[in-house]
């Protein structure tokens, strides 16, 4: 599981669809308590960004006329983790062909993503804060 973090506009349908499904799998484990710290460990994900990217991987999903039903409810709050997006441009591009194409077409690629990210995400409509508080206990 990983979050890219870059501009979702980079991202082929099959990654796309990929990481929205992973922010899904993310989301699931931490609610079980299962242990991601291999995963922040790695940087594969930012934690505390995973509904907010969710909400961007949604936003790109439609705009390509594709459906998405399942809502996102996270309990987490106490886990970080950082990604290094620069690295996960160069890695999209080396391991899939219609990537590369889309990350060429967007131009100077961590530029764009940076951007992307400073992009003031509504907070997100998927997420009642009422999920925050749902009785579970601390993860771990
Ligand atoms: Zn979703
Ligand atoms: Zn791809």
């Amino acid at each position: 599981m990983r979050m890219w973090g870059v501009n979702p506009k980079m991202l082929c349908n099959q990654h796309l669809l990929g990481e929205h499904l992973e922010m899904h799998m993310f989301v699931g484990a931490i609610n079980k308590g299962k242990n991601i710290q291999g995963y922040i460990d790695k940087n594969l994900v930012n934690v505390q960004k995973i509904s907010m990217r969710h909400t961007e991987l949604v936003k790109e999903m439609e705009s390509r006329g594709m459906h998405h039903n399942s809502t996102l409810i996270a309990h987490y709050s106490l886990l970080k983790g950082t990604i290094n997006i620069e690295n996960n441009i160069k890695d999209l591009s080396d391991r899939c062909e219609k990537c590369r194409e889309r990350i060429k077409q967007s131009g100077s690629g961590a530029v764009a993503a940076r951007n992307a990210h400073n992009v003031e995400v509504a907070s997100s409509n998927l997420v009642s804060p009422n999920y925050f508080n749902g009785g579970y206990s601390s993860i771990g």
